[in-house]
């Protein structure tokens, strides 16, 4: 397999930091490529909470890390525990640059609490890799998949996550590659 660019997660306040650690081992694994949390600042994501919605715009927080990490050769994932929404949408999970560099995701929709259960914190971070994984896919260049074992498989809720794998289907994996990443 051919090693693709390096990706570099970054925390995005509000957050819970231990949230990603863990992810940087298993995206190494699907990406086949580095991949470090920064010890740069969190990013304050509070300039695109919008305040009647109390959410924030994943597309304003997609801009600022393109601009702070503007030197940064290889690929962003942001981190937040913020609840994000783009403005035509309820919510969102999470939102990338489709063949970009920049991917973020939300664990505030995906923590069992939210819908009233006690709190899983494995389930949690297995939501949160299947949703990294998916936003990065995006970066990575991919389209939603109709396989729905496929991590490209399109979410709309925690049900839909939970039935997915958090693989790559074949033919996705061979997409990444063949690009060279
Ligand atoms: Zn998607
Ligand atoms: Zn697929």
């Amino acid at each position: 397999m051919a090693q693709t660019s390096p990706i570099l997660i970054v925390a995005i306040d509000p957050v819970d930091r231990s949230l990603l650690a863990p992810l940087a081992a298993p995206l190494a694994g699907t990406f086949s490529t580095d991949v470090e949390v920064t010890r740069a600042a969190p990013l304050d994501g509070s300039f695109a909470l919008n305040v009647s919605r109390n959410q924030y715009g994943s597309t304003p927080l997609i801009s600022a890390l393109l601009e702070k990490f503007e030197d940064f050769r290889g690929r962003i994932l942001g981190v937040t525990s913020g609840d994000l929404f783009v403005p035509v949408l309820t919510y969102v999970f999470g939102e990338a640059q489709l063949g970009g560099k920049v991917a973020v995701v939300s664990s505030h929709r995906l923590r069992d609490e939210y819908y009233g259960l006690a709190p899983n914190p494995e389930l949690l971070h297995l939501r949160l890799l299947k949703e990294s994984i998916h936003e990065l896919g995006h970066a990575f260049g991919l389209l939603h998949c109709r396989d729905y074992l496929c991590v490209m498989h399109s979410s709309t809720g925690v049900e839909e996550i939970d039935l997915k794998t958090e693989k790559l289907c074949a033919d996705c994996e061979a997409k990444i590659f063949r690009a060279g990443g």
